[in-house]
């Protein structure tokens, strides 16, 4: 009797299993095809500097159409390219892209200081890393200095020797490397201190703490951390007015966020960054 409840508990267990990977393996062919075909696409969210509102950069962030014309949140099939492998090739179509459309803004007359990519540890681990940045940069002609690599801490990067060369490599060449979602990894600090890195970019998370009871004490630990080690300090996730003051008031001079603008199409950039520029002058105007 107890051998039928076994193989019963076990049929239904790979039953579940069965299905959860027969789905992974559907939507993995189905990412991709959509990759193959051209029908991921990149959206642009301005950074700004939060004292006197100056366009510094843009992140770029994947999107992903699915057939019924709705998008994919990245969350949901990133970690399966990078559990595929996908996120290689992808990783580098998503570097390139980026640069090239930097760089079609600095050819309008646009000039920014960062475009912000996002990097997968996958991909930092991989030989060819470096030189899929390095040609990027060479074929669009973008200097190194404008590109940005954000990437979020992780146990499997401390002491992988590959991840910390290529990161003294790239910032030899003059990139620059962000930490993401900084606060919420779990590698230490001593061991962040000693990466080539020169920006903490402040979690969500602790923007929206801000409205909370314990207020914005995380994101001035950071801001105060990123300071003491002489990095810059940007926020994300700023949604509000009062956001953008109690991070300037702490002595954070960078942000981006809903409140300033949603990530948009690259054909929505260049109005949208006029009409910024117009509006930050008459701001000034009004204050004179
Ligand atoms: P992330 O790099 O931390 O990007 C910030 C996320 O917050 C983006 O979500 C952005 O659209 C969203 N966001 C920006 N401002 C606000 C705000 O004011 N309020 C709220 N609620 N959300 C805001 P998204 O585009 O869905 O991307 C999610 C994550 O997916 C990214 O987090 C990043 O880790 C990953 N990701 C996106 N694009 C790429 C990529 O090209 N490569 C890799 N490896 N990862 C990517
Ligand atoms: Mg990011
Ligand atoms: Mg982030
Ligand atoms: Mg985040």
């Amino acid at each position: 009797r107890s051998k039928t409840i076994q193989r019963g508990t076990h049929t239904l267990f790979s039953r579940q299993m069965g299905i959860e990977i027969r789905e992974r393996a559907t939507l993995m062919q189905h990412l991709h095809k959509a990759f193959d075909a051209g029908r991921l696409f990149l959206m642009y969210q301005p950074q700004l500097d939060l004292r006197s509102g100056r366009l510094t950069g843009l992140e770029a962030l994947i999107r992903w159409r699915i057939d019924n014309g709705e998008l994919m949140p990245p969350n949901e099939f990133i970690p399966l390219a990078e559990y595929s492998g996908l996120i290689v090739s992808l990783g580098a179509w998503v570097i390139r892209t980026a640069c090239f459309a930097m760089r079609r803004l600095q050819q309008m007359g646009i000039a920014l200081d960062t475009m912000a990519v996002n990097v997968s540890v996958v991909q930092f681990r991989q030989d060819d890393f470096v030189n899929h940045v390095r040609q990027a940069l060479e074929d669009s002609g973008l200097s190194p200095h404008n590109l940005e690599l954000e990437m979020t801490e992780s146990v499997t990067m401390e002491g992988s020797r590959i991840f910390e060369q290529h990161l003294h490599t790239l910032r030899q060449m003059g990139v620059n490397i962000a930490i993401d979602d900084f606060g919420t990894g779990f590698s230490s600090l001593s061991y962040l201190e000693k990466l080539p890195v020169n920006k903490l970019k402040i979690d969500r998370a602790f923007v929206r703490q801000i409205d909370t009871p314990d207020g914005p004490k995380i994101a001035e630990l950071i801001q105060q951390l990123g300071q003491k080690l002489g990095l810059q300090v940007i926020a994300e996730g700023i949604e509000t007015r009062h956001h953008w003051d109690t991070l300037l008031h702490m002595g954070c001079e960078q942000g981006q966020g809903f409140f300033i603008a949603h990530p948009m199409p690259e054909e929505a950039l260049a109005a949208w960054i006029q009409a910024h520029q117009s509006s930050t002058k008459d701001e000034k105007k009004g204050t004179v």
